[in-house]
């Protein structure tokens, strides 16, 4: 696994442990010579994750539109920064250039871009790893929401393994070197 990309908040969150796992995954994909695709601000969990890599020597692409730039005050140690046009090619980008893609505590932001990489997994268009970081139970209430989804038969039990999940980023990397896509039939409409 080369590179993974990190969604997450541009916000620190209520929780200093947040902030921890944000460094702590950092750490560890630095140690594992993975490198980080990640959208190149500065603030946020988003800056965290980034320096903590950056910090134990590993490799940082952010990807962040021109519009963002003084909004969301890009990182200015970067290895790579790249300035894109739009919030559309900025996830492209992103989704291009990594090899799995994992959610930390975020916002509306981190949703959408999660939600999107798992959409194009159900599709086929990509077939790799997506994975909920569930630090302190963040992300327990979408999880459940996942299930019910699944149980009123929105999402077909055969998607439901696209989301990965752990409380532990050495666990969470560990499935992604692990992970097996499944085989998925593109939705049949006239079943749904
Ligand atoms: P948030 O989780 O809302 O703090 O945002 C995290 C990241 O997602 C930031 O880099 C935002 O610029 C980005 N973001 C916010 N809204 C969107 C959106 N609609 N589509 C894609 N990315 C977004």
């Amino acid at each position: 696994m080369k590179r993974i990309c990190v969604f997450c908040g541009s916000s620190v969150g209520a929780n200093p442990r947040y902030v921890k796992a944000a460094q702590e995954l950092g750490y560890l994909m630095a140690k594992k010579n993975i490198g980080l695709v990640y959208g190149g601000a500065s603030v946020g969990i988003m800056g965290e994750v980034a320096s903590a890599v950056l910090k134990e020597g590993g490799n940082v692409i952010g990807v962040i539109p021109s519009f963002m730039v003084e909004k969301e005050l890009a990182h200015p140690g970067l290895s790579e920064l790249k300035i894109v046009n739009s919030m559309h090619e900025r996830k492209a980008l992103m989704a291009e250039l990594s090899d799995g893609f994992i959610a930390l505590p975020g916002g509306f932001g981190t949703f959408e871009e999660f939600f999107e990489v798992l959409t194009w997994g159900q599709l086929s268009i990509h077939t790799k790893p997506c994975g909920l970081l569930n630090i302190c139970n963040y992300y327990d209430k979408l999880i459940e929401f996942i299930d019910h989804s699944v149980k009123e038969k929105f999402v077909k039990p055969e998607c439901r393994v696209l989301v990965l999940t752990d409380s532990e980023p050495e666990k969470l990397l560990e499935q992604f070197e692990n992970y097996q896509a499944p085989e998925l039939k593109l939705l049949d409409l006239s079943k749904t």
